[in-house]
């Protein structure tokens, strides 16, 4: 499936190296040069406000999903294409997926890595047949890599269910990736064979 919209999950703060900025602007631009829609949780601090004005500055379109409760807290981004204001977290995931045609994490925290596997595990079920990545912006996801790893061979997840969660470490490289997934057809459960 051709992609056509980039949801975007990412810290809501900046992290304490000035490349994980970079990265974010590197990525909301390559987004819009594209001509792909940015999608991302419509907030204006942190990575989440960097790569928003990144991608709107490069004449792209952003769109931002925001719960209400959060509006204040994480800003709203007010110089959006479109800011829906929605119930709340589920509300604001449910939204992401159904706008975006794929997933990408820049470096982020608890609320990037939950969104991440959330969507993860929908793609596992078959729920849905969209690619999904990682920045791995200096290396900053290659432990969770190595840990990966790690439970596929414990048996918990099968090798062909890990695979389909991309490293890239330019924009360029990860949205080509994106462009090419074959999402793979196997249920989920390890021990059940394949039918
Ligand atoms: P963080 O990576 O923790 O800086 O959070 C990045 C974004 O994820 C922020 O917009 C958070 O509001 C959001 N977030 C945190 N927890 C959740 C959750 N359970 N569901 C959806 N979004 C979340």
């Amino acid at each position: 499936m051709p992609v056509r919209s980039v949801c975007v999950f990412c810290g809501a703060s900046t992290g304490v190296n000035p490349a994980y900025r970079e990265a974010a602007i590197a990525l909301g631009q390559a987004i819009a040069q594209r001509g792909l829609t940015l999608v991302y949780g419509g907030g204006a601090v942190g990575l989440m406000g960097i790569v928003a004005d990144a991608a709107m500055a490069a004449g792209g379109e952003v769109i931002g999903i925001i719960p209400q409760a959060l509006k204040d807290a994480e800003v709203g981004h007010s110089g959006l294409t479109r800011l829906e204001v929605v119930d709340g977290m589920h509300a604001r995931k449910a939204r992401m997926a159904e706008l975006s045609d794929a997933f990408v994490a820049l470096p982020g925290g608890l609320g990037t890595l939950e969104e991440l596997f959330e969507v993860w595990t929908w793609g596992q079920l078959g729920y849905h047949a969209k690619p999904l990545g990682l920045l791995d912006v200096n290396g900053f996801y290659s432990k969770l890599g190595s840990f990966l790893d790690h439970v596929v061979e414990e048996g918990f997840v099968r090798p062909q269910h890990r695979a389909m969660l991309r490293l890239a470490d330019s924009p360029a490289e990860l949205l080509d990736a994106m462009d090419s997934y074959q999402a793979p057809v196997l249920p989920k459960w390890v021990d059940k064979k394949p039918d």
